[in-house]
């Protein structure tokens, strides 16, 4: 074993890894990247079909976001954000401004997915406050949610598997069923459906509006649950459903937003306005880290008082707006337009299409979805009774492990192994990309079956 790698596993305790699977599949030594391919000390090279957990966005070493980096770097680093402001912070503030709906007129930057939920639960939960509504105490968020990874988020999420052995810590929140289309738990059809599920959101509503800060929910496609991609009417009718009972709409853009859908924002698929929408991952391409949160004026000016009135939002991180990190989001938002983003996700998700389309017949694929560069199939034991395979099964282990051996890098979520690709990559590297990924499930149908 190469002894970097014996003294990572001597040292390091990776995120969401069973560090004992390591002793059969250690971590890949990483010596450099380009466009959509990572390549290791010996030479091979790995598509980020994953985008590097969702983050990037035009393709690792960029020339242009490097250049931006490099530029700040030689002005200077990180300075404190309470008391002094910077260029890049003013800038990217304005910008994403520019591009969300126009009633979210406030930025609030923090440094990663989480925090940006959990500034917007905050800000919603002492709006409420100040403005003498204290009975408001709860949120309302899907049961299949995935938010982060502080208590906080994770009491708004309902990953089990990632939540369950933390539930004695979390605060109550209200869970209205997901659509989760491929197993509707009405039993209904995802094109012809009364949208069931988002009249058990409205029945917690009716009767608990009054308690309510705020619906929390992920856009058109909810992702760690396993790349759920859900009807357009259900989102709509959330809004609607948050408007009718007075509560916000906090709209966790942190995976869907920078493009991933095929808009810049998720929610511009329906035209809604939230009251607040998360952003993080993507929004500086994922070259660095960086959250933001973005509010009415109508919360801000209930913050804004008199000192003594005790209204201020005590909460900031200390790498609030780092300056590097701004000006690499600046660049990749500037990167839509220079490099003609948006077709470029239309032309991925057609090929996308066609491929899932050509793999939906393969015994183990019990449902296949997609939304602009992802792409999501969920693997069943039974492709008839839908029964899922046991987790002991490690299917979703199999896939990746045969994956990283075609070049791919297929980290399932559960069953579900999906392609969230960034926008650079190429009509030829796709074309690569979709052969390698049905050599391999194919693979494993013979395997399975
Ligand atoms: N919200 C969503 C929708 C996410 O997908 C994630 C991360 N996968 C987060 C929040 C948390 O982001 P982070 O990992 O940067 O804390």
């Amino acid at each position: 074993m190469n002894s970097f790698i014996q003294k990572d596993l001597k040292h390091i305790w990776h995120p969401y890894t069973q560090m004992k699977d390591c002793e059969k599949l250690p971590p890949i030594l990483v010596e450099k990247a380009k466009g959509i391919k990572i390549y290791d000390n010996n030479g091979n090279f790995y598509y980020d079909t994953i985008s590097s957990w969702w983050c990037n966005v035009h393709g690792h070493n960029h020339p242009f976001i490097k250049a931006a980096i490099k530029k700040q770097l030689d002005r200077f680093e990180h300075v404190l954000f309470a008391g002094f402001t910077h260029k890049p912070a003013i800038d990217l503030a304005q910008k994403l401004v520019e591009i969300t709906p126009q009633k979210l007129q406030r930025v609030f930057f923090s440094d990663n997915g989480s925090t940006a939920v959990e500034v917007a639960m905050k800000m919603s939960f002492q709006y409420w406050k100040n403005i003498n509504k204290p009975e408001r105490n709860y949120f309302v968020s899907l049961d299949k949610a995935y938010h982060g990874d502080t208590i906080g988020v994770m009491s708004v999420s309902g990953v089990d598997l990632f939540n369950s052995k933390f539930k004695p810590l979390f605060f109550k929140s209200f869970k209205a069923p997901s659509p989760y289309c491929y197993r509707c738990p009405f039993g209904e059809d995802k094109d012809s459906c009364a949208l069931e599920c988002l009249k058990k959101m409205e029945n917690i509503l009716k009767a608990q509006g009054k308690r309510v800060c705020a619906v929390v929910i992920e856009p058109l496609v909810m992702c760690a649950a396993g790349m759920l991609v859900y009807p357009e009417k259900y989102l709509k009718g959330v809004a609607g459903l948050a408007q009718k009972y007075g509560v916000h709409l906090i709209l966790d853009e942190v995976a869907t937003g920078f493009g991933r859908t095929g808009k810049m924002f998720a929610l511009e698929h329906v035209g809604i306005t939230p009251d607040f929408i998360c952003l993080s991952k993507g929004i500086t391409s994922g070259y660095l880290p960086l959250g933001a949160t973005l509010t009415t004026d109508k919360v801000f000016s209930a913050f804004y008082d008199d000192y003594d009135k005790l209204k201020t939002f005590y909460h900031g991180h200390t790498f609030t707006a780092n300056p590097i990190s701004c000006v690499a989001a600046g660049a990749s938002i500037e990167l839509f337009s220079k490099e003609d983003s948006f077709a470029k996700i239309k032309d991925i998700n057609n090929q996308l299409n066609l491929f899932l389309d050509k793999i939906r017949d393969l015994p183990m694929v019990g449902d296949i979805r997609s939304k602009g560069v992802i792409g999501a199939m969920e693997l069943v034991a039974d492709k008839k009774t839908k029964e899922p395979f046991g987790l002991n099964k490690r299917v979703g282990m199999e896939v990746y492990r045969a994956g990283l051996k075609n070049g791919l890098i297929l980290r399932p979520l559960g069953n579900v192994v999906y392609f969230f690709l960034p926008i650079c990559v190429r009509s030829g590297e796709l074309n690569d990309i979709f052969k390698r990924a049905e050599k391999v499930m194919k693979k494993l149908a013979d395997d399975l079956f």
